[in-house]
């Protein structure tokens, strides 16, 4: 099935248009989504659409103007011909975890939540692979896979309610990012509806694949702006036989960015390797109540798994640098329950900080991990200079870190300071080679942010292939950088190229 450009509508409603100009489907297209979707799929009411108007990121709320729960790819077809009949926007939707806006409607229109197509298709136990639809919550594609003795190590902080969809579309990180890498790396398989109404698959699960183009890696962190993805291929391995995790202290949390610098070019790579500042401990103290120490400037998760043998020089080696940059202190896990429950305390550092203040204002900062000192000692000058309260935590082991700024919205002078601090700060970071999101995604919240990495010229191909892929900008519109009519953009009149 494939929409032809003649049953589309143009979408001149697109420019601009939010929902405080009132909802914009008709009951004819309600009806007709009811119809084929069934009355439990459909939402319209505005009680209803209120609790899909954001995501997890602060200071977004746009109300869609209907939300449809596909259950089957032919759904996701139906619900996009009805979305170009109206000439409404499309934004699919996961669990909306994202920390960017990405799932926030923009420009109102349909939601497209993948929440309930959640079945584990397969787990081919000889090719190493699972195949699910999109809306699985990730920890239980983890769990159905690890009682096959089988392992799917990206675990974002949000695991237990992200859908593998978002994980995709985000390019999700996690804990075990540092050594076993992020969501794109187990991406095998795609199968995608593309905003003109066709299906593709792109990738398989041969290891090797190189006929042609690479759509499936050009989807992956494409924040649902090119195809909504409904099924997905993953690659599994074999689960680490043997872990050792640490606990290691820090007076100064410049010395523990030292630590991870110096373990990283000590050439061992633990697969957790994550930090918290002081604010941090007290507030994940206060909310998991496990003990830690809360007079701590810092404090190092440190996990080493894999082939026992090797598992115990990596923690002898890890231990000696301790050592050397004098940690205050080092805690071994004394089992595994142990070892999980550290784990589950890092997990909820982002909630924990919530529960402080109004508004939690949540960075990606990503730099060289040879960087990390440095950058602990600029985010403590800022904090100082603009007088604000800020937590940070983060993947210390990938160079992630999430200086979070703990403020009141309705604070106009601090929400100007929490803006300054973060534009000092990203200024350095890309000073340094680093980058404006690690795993977070630009979405609605960082498109500025983008122009000042990639500048101008990158940002003109990435609208090309947007523009490839979505001509009339049906899908997500208003994310990762602003919307126009790129026709014109790449050539003049005269035919000369326009300069990048
Ligand atoms: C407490 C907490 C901890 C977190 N920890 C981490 C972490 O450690 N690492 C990390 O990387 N992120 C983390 N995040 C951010 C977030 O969980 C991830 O970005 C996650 O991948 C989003 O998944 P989701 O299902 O909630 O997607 P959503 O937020 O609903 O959507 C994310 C993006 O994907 C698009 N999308 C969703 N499904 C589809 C689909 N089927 N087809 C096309 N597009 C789609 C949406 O349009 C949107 O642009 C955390 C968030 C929270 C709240």
């Amino acid at each position: 099935m494939s929409f032809g450009p003649d049953c589309f509508t143009p979408m001149s409603r697109l420019a601009g248009t939010c929902y405080y100009e009132g909802i914009m489907i008709s009951q004819t297209a309600i009806s007709h989504l009811v119809e084929k979707l069934g009355r439990s799929n459909v939402l319209h009411e505005k009680e209803d659409l209120l609790t899909l108007a954001f995501d997890a990121t602060p200071g977004l709320n746009l109300l869609p103007d209907v939300v449809v729960y596909p259950t089957t790819t032919d759904h996701v077809l139906t619900a996009m011909g009805i979305a170009h009949r109206e000439g409404l926007p499309l934004v699919p939707r996961g669990s909306g975890t994202g920390l960017s806006g990405g799932s926030v409607p923009a420009k109102g229109g349909m939601v497209l939540a993948m929440t309930r197509m959640n079945r584990i298709l397969e787990i081919d136990e000889a090719n190493l692979t699972a195949t699910a639809e999109t809306g699985v919550i990730t920890l239980d594609l983890f769990n159905a896979v690890a009682e096959k003795g089988l392992f799917y190590p990206p675990d974002p902080g949000s695991q237990k309610i992200s859908t593998l969809g978002g994980n995709v579309m985000e390019d999700a990180g996690g804990l075990r990012g540092l050594k076993y890498g992020v969501t794109r790396d187990y991406v095998m398989a795609l199968k995608c509806v593309l905003p003109d109404g066709s299906i593709i698959t792109t990738g398989g699960k041969s290891v090797k694949d190189v006929a042609g183009y690479s759509f499936k890696d050009l989807l992956v962190g494409s924040e649902g702006t090119l195809g909504i993805i409904t099924e997905v291929t993953v690659k599994l391995i074999p689960p680490p036989q043997d872990k050792r995790t640490f606990l290691a202290y820090f007076d100064d949390i410049r010395v523990a960015g030292e630590a991870v610098s110096k373990i990283i070019a000590a050439k061992i790579i633990p697969s957790t390797m994550e930090i918290m500042d002081r604010a941090t401990i007290n507030c994940v103290e206060d909310y998991v109540k496990i003990g830690l120490p809360r007079q701590m400037a810092a404090l190092l998760l440190i996990e080493v798994d894999g082939h026992p043998a090797m598992v115990a020089e990596d923690a002898e080696g890890v231990q000696k640098i301790l050592k050397q940059v004098k940690a205050t202190e080092v805690h071994v896990a004394k089992d595994a329950d142990e070892a999980a429950s550290l784990a589950a305390a890092r997990r909820t550092a982002l909630s924990a900080l919530a529960r402080v203040s109004p508004t939690t204002l949540l960075e990606d900062a990503t730099v060289p991990r040879s960087r990390l000192a440095e950058t602990f000692a600029e985010i403590g000058r800022l904090t100082e200079k603009y007088k604000l309260k800020v937590g940070t935590f983060g993947h210390a082991g990938d160079g992630n870190l999430h200086p979070t700024v703990l403020c009141d919205e309705r604070d106009l002078d601090e929400m100007e300071r929490a803006h300054a601090f973060y534009d000092e700060l990203y200024e350095k970071v890309l000073a340094w080679g680093g980058t404006v999101s690690g795993e977070h995604g630009i979405g609605l919240a960082k498109k500025e942010y983008l122009a000042r990495q990639i500048g101008e010229g990158g940002v003109r191909v990435m609208k090309r292939i947007k523009h490839a892929f979505d001509p009339e900008g049906i899908l997500n519109p208003g994310k990762i950088f602003e919307d126009e009519d790129l026709s014109t953009r790449s050539y003049k009149e005269d035919g000369s190229r326009v300069s990048p």
